[in-house]
């Protein structure tokens, strides 16, 4: 298979609003999936997952409320990222397509790791 893109995005997304995922076609031909509890457990911003070593509210939080996982909206950001709008209001975070496909959930990717999630949160290694 020869590959003909120099970094991977997603070509289409479809947003499942009544379960809570999306499907993300990539350009390598991942069929990918996102649930957006996990998503925003996963939040990049500064408040969320804190910076330069400080924690962010959701290294202390142990749930969300209800709407902070429900997904209003989509922006794309450049060419190198998605902003959400969450039910609450959140709107800080980009996931830049590189960690949007670190967080991917589908089968294939859960398979080879079953330990990639603890508590919702993408384990760094
Ligand atoms: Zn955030
Ligand atoms: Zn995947």
């Amino acid at each position: 298979m020869t590959s003909n893109y120099d970094y991977l995005e997603p070509v289409e997304i479809e947003l499942k609003r009544a379960d809570s995922y999306m499907l993300v076609q990539w350009n390598d031909g991942h069929a990918g999936r996102n649930n957006f509890l996990t998503l925003r457990w996963n939040c990049p911003c500064a408040g969320c997952a804190g910076e330069m070593g400080s924690k962010g509210r959701l290294d202390i939080v142990q749930e969300l409320k209800a709407d902070e996982s429900v997904l209003e909206s989509l922006e794309p950001i450049g060419l190198y990222a998605l902003r959400p709008s969450w039910k609450d209001g959140h709107d800080t975070g980009l996931y830049t397509y590189d960690w949007l496909r670190a967080l991917c959930e589908c089968d294939k990717c859960m398979a080879e790791n079953p330990g990639k999630f603890q508590n919702h949160r993408l384990v760094r290694r």
